[in-house]
């Protein structure tokens, strides 16, 4: 927090001078380790306490680059390495808080571009933040704002101010400046909120833009730590840009590790480049990081690229597609995806995945089986074949799919659940230091034909970490 008022202090004098030292370094920057020591081995259990946040290093992968850790927030611990649901308004698509809590969600994102138009700054100072409007009682994390911005509104123009847009409600121009930004999110309340920055798709070819653009951020960091009105309540996270340039992602890494925020993220990625490019990027930022902070890789949600980036060193991630994707009938399982809506499903009264604890797969007569209503002495129900009766079968999704949005609830909750639980189960490996053997089982359920089968991109990312997927 100290730190963070320092640096709030100086301003964008020193981001200048000191991006100008950086680059004008270059190519050599990226042996330069006085900020960062990432090789040096450290006793573990190990803590720091930065802003708002505790993070505690329990263990690393002895193969490769994962790690488990536990990240206390205001509203509670996160167990890492973890995925974010994303509730855009203020809600996941479906769920309310208390069944998103029952997913064993801890921390989930809002958008803080769509809070902001609505309900709007002065409802959320009058109801105390993000938290006491949604009735969640856990963590949140919210963007800048700004990609939303970018993505969303065509005539969104960016200068050195800020983001310049027309408002979709009365076509008033408008700006977004680092400064509103983080205005908006103090008024959220966030747990963890993120700088606004200058996001180009990694996929331009405008290498002098993708330089202004990285050194832009850099100082919009600058402006939004100086605006930070609420250091020791809510963790600001710098982001790391640079495109698919590891030499100006390494400038940028340096740059940001300087301005010493509770917790950094790699953003830019997941924007159409090529899974080799994104893990190249993400292995690049990963080993120059300070070991007792958090890392959150943006918009990432696959699952292949989950247990990828978790074995490159990442730790956070967030996605919306695992919740879009159940609303067109899709099932995440460790199989692959499965489209509920198929007609084979008309009369399969199996769970949507066999041995998923979630509350629609888990049998009729688990205890909470059905959103945690039932006290656990309902009768115990087989199907046909003997296998014990889901509380929600296949049939009843596939009957509703596409007419009656509980069937995009029901998938939903199990999606979410797919997601948590993987990462758990990630986490427990590398607990257990049995990550590389939780790697390969992973693959092999996903790929029934084997090796033969494997993505390039992940053989070779996860070769990178010592680790031979086709062993
Ligand atoms: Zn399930």
């Amino acid at each position: 927090m100290l730190a963070a008022r320092r640096m709030a202090s100086t301003s964008s004098a020193k981001a200048a001078a000191a991006i100008s030292a950086i680059t004008s370094s270059l190519p050599t920057a990226s042996s330069s380790s006085s900020i960062t020591s990432p090789s040096a081995p450290l006793p573990l259990p190990a803590s720091a306490t930065h802003g708002a946040l505790t993070f505690e290093l329990l263990a690393r992968c002895s193969t490769t680059r994962a790690r488990a850790s536990t990240l206390t927030l205001p509203h509670g611990p996160v167990q890492l390495p973890v995925f974010m649901p994303v509730a855009t308004q203020a809600s996941l698509k479906g769920l309310t808080p208390a069944q998103l809590a029952d997913l064993t969600c801890r921390l989930c994102l809002n958008n803080t571009y769509h809070l902001g138009l609505k309900p709007g700054q002065a409802v959320l100072d009058a109801v105390g933040g993000a938290h006491n409007f949604q009735g969640w009682q856990h963590n949140l994390l919210t963007d800048s704002g700004g990609f939303q911005m970018v993505s969303l509104l065509q005539l969104a123009t960016i200068t050195e101010e800020g983001v310049r847009f027309l408002s979709p409600h009365d076509g008033k121009p408008m700006l977004l400046t680092p400064e509103h930004s983080i205005a908006l999110q103090n008024s959220i309340g966030s747990d963890i909120a993120m700088q606004l920055d200058d996001v180009l798709v990694t996929t331009s070819p405008d290498a002098a833009r993708m330089q202004a653009a990285m050194e832009r951020s850099v100082r919009w960091l600058d402006r939004c730590i100086a605006a930070h009105k609420i250091p020791e309540r809510q963790n600001l996270f710098c982001i790391i840009q640079g495109g698919l340039d590891v030499e100006m992602r390494r400038t940028c890494t340096h740059a940001m590790l300087e301005r010493d925020t509770p917790g950094i993220a790699i953003g830019g990625l997941s924007g159409g480049e090529a899974k080799a490019d994104y893990c190249r990027v993400v292995a690049t930022v990963t080993e120059l990081l300070p070991p007792l902070k958090p890392r959150y890789v943006m918009g990432i949600g696959y699952p292949e690229d989950l247990v990828v980036s978790v074995a490159l060193g990442a730790d956070m991630f967030d996605c919306v597609w695992p919740t879009r994707t159940a609303r067109f009938g899709n099932a995440v399982t460790r199989t692959g995806m499965v489209n509920i809506k198929h007609q084979r499903y008309a009369t399969d009264f199996g769970p949507i995945e066999d041995g998923c604890g979630c509350p629609c797969c888990r049998p009729a007569d688990a205890k909470g089986a059905v959103n945690g209503v039932g006290d656990g002495t309902e009768k115990a129900g087989k199907l046909p074949d003997g296998r014990p009766r889901p509380a929600i079968t296949r049939a009843f999704v596939h009957h509703n799919a596409s007419k009656e949005t509980v069937a995009a609830h029901l998938l939903t909750m199990h999606n979410v659940w797919y997601q948590l639980a993987l990462m758990r189960s990630l986490r427990e490996a590398i607990l257990e230091d049995r990550f590389p053997a939780r790697v390969r089982e992973f693959f092999a359920d996903l790929y029934p034909k084997g090796p033969v089968d494997y993505p390039d991109w992940a053989v070779d990312a996860l070769a990178g970490v010592n680790l031979n997927l086709r062993e």
